[in-house]
């Protein structure tokens, strides 16, 4: 399978790995951005490949993760009204709410679906028209891509039953935020290469400037991340900032322009809460005015909530690359992905979830981490 065998080539990734030991003559933090290439970590064990010197922690690259809890209240009280028919991505419906989840909302009797696409949402607004379809858009530069082409073919088409609720967003202000913040450990960057295929990576310029830090556009596969690692490794040991492009089959320098038109056209910037890390300004995009018709916020009529979250989820450590999900006291005892206390233990690209499924692999990392420690 073109891209995908020759990417996880054992041979050539044990000839990577090599490289980036004898590169490596100190201490290193990494962070990935994306909650992909931290399922891809955990997965195929990239962190035993690793001079202990070099830390792998994860970013807030994980759109369940970070959707603010008033948004999941807004979903499960939107979707829990008669006559809606509430579209989701499977991985939102255990997503705890304040009092529920949307899988309860369907259990009780709520039309809630799963979907894979905004199209298929749409369409199940058009073969539904006395019904009112109700689509969760969340997700980063990615998502908002093909929520944009959604919008743009419900307006073209006057399809009036379909609406968004928007919980978008956008990465290079959240790096940028990360960079700023007193308590940042983080060296280098290996940024989403899907997300950069839609944005380029033009973007990034001022901000290895600003921070004179790393960054490497970083593919999926094991050889692609450990590839990242020695671009940013290599950096880091020469005392060079600069952005990189590992992800060249994918990201060009400026990105996909009809994408980025067709978002423009359909979303505006705003100021976005991330759950766990805070508000982050224009890191979010909301609908622009020519779209506010599809706005589900404003189109039905939310009785009053009360937000209630739960304080011991650490996911905003997690997220920020200040802990990892180990240190967590729920983690894999009170919080497992059948009763999660957080998104980031039910979401596909979840930090929690990567190392609960891949836990043993986590685990025996660690040991062996601590044991060549300890030596
Ligand atoms: S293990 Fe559960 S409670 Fe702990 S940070 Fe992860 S999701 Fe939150």
């Amino acid at each position: 399978m073109k891209y995908l065998k020759e990417y996880r080539n054992g041979e050539n990734i044990k000839l990577i790995a090599a490289e980036i030991q004898k590169v490596t003559t100190r201490p290193w933090t990494l962070m990935e951005i994306c909650g992909g290439q931290t399922h891809a970590i955990a997965k195929y064990n990239l962190q035993q490949l690793l001079p202990e010197e070099i830390q792998l922690v994860h970013g807030p690259g994980c759109p369940v993760c970070v959707t603010p809890q008033e948004i999941i209240d807004r979903a499960i009280a939107i979707a829990a009204m008669p006559n809606v028919i509430f579209c989701s991505f499977g991985d939102m419906l255990r997503v705890p709410g304040s009092d529920r989840d949307l899988l309860e909302v369907k259990a009780a009797g709520g039309d809630v679906r799963i979907v894979y696409s905004p199209l298929q949402a749409l369409n199940v607004a058009e073969q539904n028209p006395t019904k009112q379809v109700v689509f969760f858009a969340v997700g980063f530069e990615t998502t908002a891509t093909a929520n944009a082409l959604a919008l743009s073919l419900a307006k073209q088409k006057q399809i009036d039953n379909f609406y968004a609720l928007i919980s978008q967003f956008l990465v290079t202000p959240a790096i940028q935020s990360i960079c700023t913040r007193e308590d940042c450990r983080i060296q280098g960057f290996l940024a989403a290469g899907h997300v950069c295929a839609i944005t380029g990576y033009r973007q990034y310029r001022s901000l290895v400037k600003k921070h004179q830090i790393p960054i490497v556009i970083t593919g999926f596969e094991p050889l692609d991340i450990l590839e990242g690692v020695l671009r940013c490794v290599r950096q880091l040991e020469s005392g060079r900032s600069e952005v990189e492009n590992q992800y060249q089959r994918a990201v060009t320098k400026t990105g996909n322009t009809v994408a980025q038109d067709l978002i423009k056209q359909v979303f505006k910037v705003a100021t976005q809460q991330w759950r766990g890390i805070g508000e982050i300004p224009a890191s979010g995009l909301v609908l622009s005015d020519d779209y506010s018709g599809f706005n589900a916020e404003q189109t039905f009529n939310l009785p009053a909530l009360s937000i209630s979250e739960n304080r011991g989820c650490i996911s905003g450590d997690i997220m920020l690359g200040l802990k990892k999900p180990g240190d967590c006291p729920h983690f894999a005892k009170t919080c497992q992905p059948q009763q999660p206390l957080g998104a980031p233990m039910v979401s596909t690209e979840g930090a929690c979830a990567a190392y609960y499924r891949y836990q043993n692999q986590v685990e025996s990392n660690e040991s062996a981490v601590s044991n060549s420690t300890n030596r």
